[in-house]
């Protein structure tokens, strides 16, 4: 035990020496970059010459997006393995789920960036041990899934982040470690079957109940999905937990034998769980089950902020902590304070992860961002808003990450940073963001379906509801029908659903075939609606002549408009297509 007190002293000190010598510690990191990338057909493209100076840098190396690199990314996938944008070799694509023409991003990286994730992962329990300590008398109870991979046309694996670490050395042969020790076996959290995977996951999380110290997932809307999972099966999970026997619709045999030792007939717990789960009252649920829960380990900043309420209702208000802020391009930072409440969580990027310049928020609106505007991590301002730009062992080289940061204060040279928003993302229930193009182009393609009756869209808006679980898109329409036209009956409308659906990306389709997702609503306004909405803006200040009914709404009094003027409600009755090949749009 004594050793990991020590271990966490060691991680606390680096943490302190990467922020003290921030400055330092950037230059180092691009320097390195640039030395082992010299010879890359990128850098040479460019001019650099085997310079590793920031200046040379700035001057010479665009500011991109993930479009600028298509090219390079498309050799990559079609199996050139010359040191294109790296000189070490590809090792996989992490695919993002920021899309580009409807499919994933597809990120290139290098075998050794699994272990710059891995030593970002093991600074989270000293800070945490910082702020809550014995965590290490007790257990974790997550709930992690994988996703399915394809391989690209030259055979390189491709799949999210997440999946490539639970699948990695790292994860499945880790060292013990008493602070990270987690109830769910590697076999149950590596079935690529989603039911089997959760069913298995929570059945252990009950048998280890009072073990158990904290209870998170990835995001809030995994951990909501987990809980809703329990609401629904609490039957079957006690059932097996008072005869010792495993439900037969687990058949994974790896997963089986994981629980072999685990489970054996308690009908004491098993008489709780239906006590507890009987009168279905979910209120506080997290709680009665695991009452020794010290706090949710989710991320509930940024777009999973929406979940707050609800997570505090079945976890009875436990503090939620956010521990780190990572990307499919590299992982980024962690929270040094991670039991602050979610709209005062702060990370603090690690200066060794990756080169990191910002663009100031205003310059950020041009299309071409001048290279030599950009500032140092720094040299950045408390109460000022950057767009993230990251250059990676991996070959990135000043890529825009597309997040929005606010810097709050500074530790040590390191700023902290609130994570804003992400630029053009108007909807998201779990990892899928949908941009505004996207959802023009799915209200049109679906607006087809109404023509025949002579009825048109005349504006229209979305936001999401989260008051179900899964959550979904809710899109308005305000519709105009032609005289000699007639409003479309249900089924049209309905139909119209799965329409806009077919046409979102693949992460939202992805998402609707494994029901992170619930099925996309229309909600038909009275005529008059978008006028009346906006009337309430002028009212709160907005300029007639630049008025523009907003595509996504969030401001509780504007919702509660317009739901107060919904002539009716359909949602789509089928998933949409989607399968893990990727279907390149032209
Ligand atoms: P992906 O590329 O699919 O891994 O998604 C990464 C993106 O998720 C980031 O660029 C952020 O926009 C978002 N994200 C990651 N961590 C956080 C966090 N802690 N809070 C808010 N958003 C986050």
């Amino acid at each position: 035990m004594a050793e990991g007190k020590n271990n966490h002293k060691e991680k606390l000190e680096f943490i302190e020496e990467m922020t003290k010598n921030c400055d330092q510690v950037q230059e180092k990191v691009l320097r390195e970059i640039l030395t082992k990338n010299a010879n890359t057909e990128y850098l040479n493209r460019y001019k650099m010459d085997g310079a590793t100076d920031e200046a040379t840098f700035k001057t010479r190396i665009p500011v991109v997006t993930y479009e600028d690199l298509r090219p390079e990314i498309q050799r990559i996938a079609e199996g050139d393995k010359s040191a294109i944008l790296a000189a070490d070799p590809i090792s996989e694509f992490l695919t993002s789920s920021g899309t580009s023409a409807g499919e994933r991003k597809l990120m290139p990286t290098i075998k050794e960036e699994l272990d710059r994730r891995q030593l970002l992962y093991s600074l989270l329990m000293p800070v945490m041990n910082l702020y809550v300590p014995d965590l290490d008398k007790g257990k974790g109870l997550y709930f992690y899934f994988i996703k399915s991979e394809t391989k690209t046309p030259g055979g390189l694996v491709a799949r999210p982040v997440l999946t490539s670490y639970y699948k990695s050395e790292h994860f499945k042969n880790r060292p013990f470690d008493p602070y990270n020790v987690i109830t769910s076996p590697n076999a149950a959290i590596l079935c690529p079957d989603s039911f089997q995977s959760m069913y298995v996951q929570m059945l252990c999380g009950l048998i280890y109940r009072i073990e158990v110290l904290r209870v998170g997932a990835v995001f809030a809307s995994g951990l909501l999905r987990a809980i809703k999972f329990l609401t629904q099966h609490w039957r079957d999970l006690a059932h097996d937990i008072e005869t010792g026997t495993l439900n037969k619709s687990i058949t994974d045999a790896s997963i089986r034998e994981s629980v072999q030792d685990i489970l054996k007939p308690n009908p004491e717990l098993a008489n709780f769980i239906s006590d507890e789960c009987t009168s279905e009252n979910w209120a506080g649920i997290v709680t009665r089950m695991w009452p020794n829960t010290r706090y949710l380990d989710v991320i509930v900043t940024g777009a999973m902020a929406q979940y707050i309420p609800t997570l505090e209702y079945y976890s009875g208000g436990l503090p939620m902590a956010c521990t780190m802020y990572a990307s499919s391009e590299c992982y980024f930072g962690l929270n040094l304070k991670p039991m602050s409440k979610p709209d005062e969580v702060s990370y603090t990027i690690m200066p060794n992860m990756c080169y990191c310049e910002f663009i100031p928020l205003e310059k950020s609106y041009e299309e071409k961002v001048n290279g030599t505007d950009l500032v140092n991590l720094v040299n950045l301002e408390v109460g000022k808003e950057y767009e993230l730009v990251i250059t990676t062992y991996s070959g990135l080289c000043r890529y825009r990450v597309g997040d929005v940061l606010l810097v709050t204060s500074f530790h040590n040279a390191a700023p902290q940073f609130k994570f804003i928003r992400r630029k053009n993302v108007l909807l998201s229930i779990d990892s899928d963001k949908t941009d505004e193009s996207e959802l023009q182009k799915g209200v049109q393609r679906a607006s087809e379906l109404i023509k025949p009756y002579g009825a048109g869209i005349v504006e229209y808006t979305s936001r999401t509801d989260t008051s179900t679980i899964p959550g979904h898109y809710v899109i308005y329409w305000e519709l105009l029908v032609k005289e000699g036209g007639k409003l479309p009956e249900n089924e049209v409308f309905e139909k119209c659903c799965l329409e806009m659906e077919e046409e979102l990306n693949s992460v939202y389709r992805q998402g609707r075939a494994s029901d992170i997702i619930g099925p996309l609503e229309i909600r038909v306004l009275k005529s008059g609606a978008f006028e009346e909405l906006m009337d309430y803006a002028i009212s709160r200040g907005a300029s007639i002549n630049q008025y523009k009914a907003p595509r996504c709404v969030s401001f509780p009094p504007i919702i509660e408009l317009l739901d107060s003027r919904v002539v009716s409600a359909h949602f789509s009755q089928a998933r949409p297509k989607w399968s893990p090949q990727r279907k390149e749009k032209k």
